[in-house]
């Protein structure tokens, strides 16, 4: 069998936390007979720190409970055992780097089949990565992004709240990004309403007002909901709602939001530039405000 040695997303090998401590990538396993693997049935978050310590580790954790209650997981851990996993996870990155966590709970081992109740054994893997300290190094250009002929996965099939292992829905909206050399690609709701991107939330500002889509058929991000505040806290208007791909085409500036990325505007949308191509006043100082709450950590 070929040795595949994982990767994290910065291209460098993980550190893994498995049975309670952190172990060799090498020495990772899990069943074939996991239902996360077989079934996609297991839940996630990321996580990343800045200063050595998690950011919005409680609000992580929140929805890590709402994605269990979700699809009726059992977490073998308690909230002050999966903090304490988390931090030995920052811990072991190396010199002077942040570290990106991403935190698995699989259904575990169990017949095959689609009755959960006989996978007794839920287990927990994390994944550490090194992340460099300082803004995403596309801050300054934005990035091109594609709006995707896949649609989210509507809110009464698997539902965008929960934060699940099945992640086909917004692989198959990837691919196409890719194919057309973009970094991101924004899903549209079955009714043909601005959704999310495939792992970010989806802001855009027009005449100085900042839009995205309404709760429902998204997932909830912890950066989408730290930026509703620093919109509040800073008197910059916005709305939620329903909104057609018009709008976004018509934007005078976008961006997208993520644990990973922080704020990152979006210098393109289908090859067409967004304002002039350049991220605009209202992100520029979303950048920074978002910036200083980190620093706050
Ligand atoms: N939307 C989707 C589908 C995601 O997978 C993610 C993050 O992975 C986000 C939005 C952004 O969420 P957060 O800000 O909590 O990282």
């Amino acid at each position: 069998m070929a040795d595949h040695k994982p990767t994290g997303p910065s291209g460098k090998e993980p550190w893994i936390w498995m049975g309670g401590a952190i172990c060799p990538a090498a020495e990772a396993r899990i069943s074939v007979t996991d239902h996360g693997f077989l079934y996609g049935d297991s839940i996630y978050e990321t996580l990343r720190s800045y200063g050595g310590r998690p950011f919005a580790l409680e609000e992580h954790l929140d929805r890590l409970l709402i994605s269990a209650s979700g699809i009726d997981l059992r977490i073998p851990m308690t909230r002050a055992d999966l903090s304490a996993a988390i931090q030995v996870v920052i811990d072991e990155r190396p010199g002077d780097s942040e570290a990106g966590v991403r935190l698995t709970v699989t259904r575990g081992v169990g017949p095959l089949g689609l009755d959960i109740t006989v996978c007794e054994n839920p287990e927990v893997i994390l994944f550490g990565w090194p992340i460099a300290p300082g803004r995403h190094p596309m801050v300054e250009s934005g990035v091109p992004v594609v709006v995707s002929s896949i649609r989210r996965n509507p809110s009464n099939a698997l539902n965008p709240h929960i934060k699940s292992g099945n992640f086909l829905n917004n692989i198959l909206a990837y691919r196409e990004a890719k194919r057309h050399g973009a970094y991101e690609a924004i899903l549209l709701t079955v009714d043909d309403h601005l959704a999310e991107a495939t792992t970010s939330n989806v802001f855009w500002v027009k005449d100085g007002v900042v839009f995205s889509a309404e709760d429902q058929g998204i997932l909830l991000g912890v950066t989408r909901r730290i930026l509703f505040e620093l919109l509040d806290e800073n008197g910059i208007e916005s709305r939620l709602g329903r909104y057609p791909v018009e709008d976004l085409y018509d934007a005078d500036e976008a961006f997208l939001t993520s644990t990973l990325k922080g704020v990152l505007p979006i210098g393109k949308i289908d090859d067409e530039r967004v304002g002039d191509g350049r991220p605009g006043p209202v992100t520029r100082r979303l950048v920074d405000l978002y910036e200083a709450r980190t620093a706050q950590t």
